[in-house]
């Protein structure tokens, strides 16, 4: 029988009203614990088995056992788990230190995968119609601000051209749309007004990045695309190799591009912590395992993989069999195999529904996507697809555009977060993707998916991660 103890150095502390507080200076932070967890939390520190600390903390064994787990994901337990989250918080202060020196010889990692996604800009214009235009940061709100500029039909000189909207609470500012949900500086040709009028280097720095997209990890910055070019067919063909647009990647760091940086350490699952050295190996077996003529199958096979890695690595790590462990890509791969026996049907259909409804009072830009996304839903429950038996075919850039979904997407999803959450993420926007595409082509009574199609339903998805994180149609 498991028994089970607090880490030896812990010791839970009264704090605020009916809270306590466990003062953790090995990994420089104070857990704050609710009434039963710190019972449960004060007979640990003697420890016991499950049974007696349900006992001593008034609780019944099934209760236990769920905040057990909780203890344990929060490195609170003593254990093998806790012991490596330990010995893994100088990899946390090494790269916090490295931060401080800045990006200017950071090894630059570029876009992965046998035929790595490219974009080379062809002017459309696409970008500047977006769901929100921005972040903008400090520099480019001083500069944008008051600046005269020939832009839109509905722009007048001395206008206001930001605008500020609230996400989880923040106050964002992004450059102001007009009532068609267009940039007040997009001039009828489509074009920039802020860069005609004033060069390149004075438009806001998101207008300048797009679609590149950065993070920073102990192993370099790490460029990919954000997929949502309205251009992308033709972008995709006009794309430089990727290593000499390394100048190009260089001015835009030095002149303050966004870059998130990654959270060490990296965990596979929460509560389960890898060194950055596991991640780049896994990674690249994720990366071997490429299958260059169906997103799904690659997807499948880095699904199944990652299962294996995972359960192996919480196996290692366990306290107990008490240990209540369910990772967040729990039922991907049998999705995978057969989505119409796992797809859960009427929550497809109420998010629809809801997308629908939101459409009714939006801009007429978010509109299209609100509806290409509900469209999307509806296909998916009706079981035509392009998987074998589904009744369409993709036309070769449209498959390579569906690959390029997990291409881009792969290597950013420890950078975001767990592995296991980043690949139920990675699936919605692949499954979402193909069924916009199928829909699209379908409207159009074809049963042939296009590069066109594809690159639509890259644009709707790549703009929709609030809603698509929303999406609970994939096993739970
Ligand atoms: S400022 Fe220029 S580049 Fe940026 S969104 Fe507006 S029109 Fe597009």
């Amino acid at each position: 029988m498991a028994r089970y103890r607090l880490r030896p150095s812990l010791t839970p502390q009264p704090g605020e009203g009916r809270n306590w507080v466990i003062a953790d200076p090995m990994l420089s932070r104070a857990v704050r614990l609710g009434e039963a967890d710190a019972r449960l939390a004060r007979a640990l520190v003697a420890g016991g088995s499950v049974a007696s600390l349900a006992k001593s903390a008034g609780l019944n064994q099934a209760e236990t056992s769920a905040r057990l787990t909780g203890l344990a994901r929060l490195y609170l337990l003593d254990g093998r788990r806790s012991r490596d989250r330990i010995a893994l918080q100088a990899e946390k202060t090494a790269f916090s230190q490295a931060l401080g020196l800045g990006t200017a010889d950071q090894p630059i990692e570029w876009p992965r995968g046998l035929d790595p996604p490219r974009h080379g800009c062809i002017g459309t214009g696409g970008c500047c119609g977006a769901t929100f235009l921005g972040p903008l940061n400090e520099a480019d709100v001083a500069r944008v601000a008051g600046l005269a500029f020939a832009g839109g039909p509905q722009h007048r000189p001395g206008d206001v051209v930001l605008e500020q909207v609230t996400v989880a609470g923040r106050v964002h500012t992004g450059m102001r749309r007009d009532d068609s949900g267009r940039c007040v500086a997009q001039r009828t040709d489509r074009l920039c007004g802020v860069h005609a009028d004033h060069g390149a280097p004075v438009k806001p720095m998101v207008c300048r990045q797009f679609p590149l997209r950065m993070y920073r990890s102990p192993r370099g910055v790490h460029v990919s695309l954000l997929l949502a070019c309205d251009g992308y067919e033709q972008a995709r063909d006009q794309g430089e190799p990727w290593p000499q647009r390394e100048a190009e990647v260089r001015a835009l760091l030095a002149e303050g591009a966004s870059l998130p940086r990654v959270t060490l350490p990296l965990e596979w699952s929460a509560g389960l912590p890898v060194p950055e050295a596991a991640w780049w190996l896994l990674r690249d077996e994720l990366y071997a395992l490429e299958d260059t003529s169906d997103a799904w199958v690659w997807l499948a096979a880095v699904v199944r993989h990652v299962g294996l890695a995972v359960a192996e690595r919480e196996a290692a790590c366990q306290e107990g069999d008490d240990i209540v462990w369910r990772p967040a890509c729990h039922g991907l791969d049998a999705f995978l195999q057969q989505p119409l026996a796992y797809l859960d049907f009427d929550a497809a259909a109420k998010h629809a529904d809801a997308l629908r409804e939101a459409a009714c009072s939006s801009l007429p830009g978010e509109a299209a996507r609100l509806r290409n996304l509900a469209r999307g839903l509806d296909f998916l429950r009706s079981g035509r697809s392009l998987r074998p038996g589904g009744g369409l075919v993709a036309e070769p850039a449209a498959k390579r555009h569906l690959i390029d979904i997990v291409a881009n997407d792969l290597a950013l999803q420890v950078a975001l977060g767990q592995l296991d959450a980043g690949l139920g993420a990675l699936t919605r926007r692949l499954v979402l993707a193909e069924s916009i595409a199928c829909a699209l082509a379908a409207d159009d009574h074809r049963d042939h998916v296009t590069g066109a199609d594809t690159t639509r339903a890259l644009h709707v998805v790549a703009r929709s991660d609030a809603e698509c994180s929303k999406l609970a149609i994939l096993p739970q």
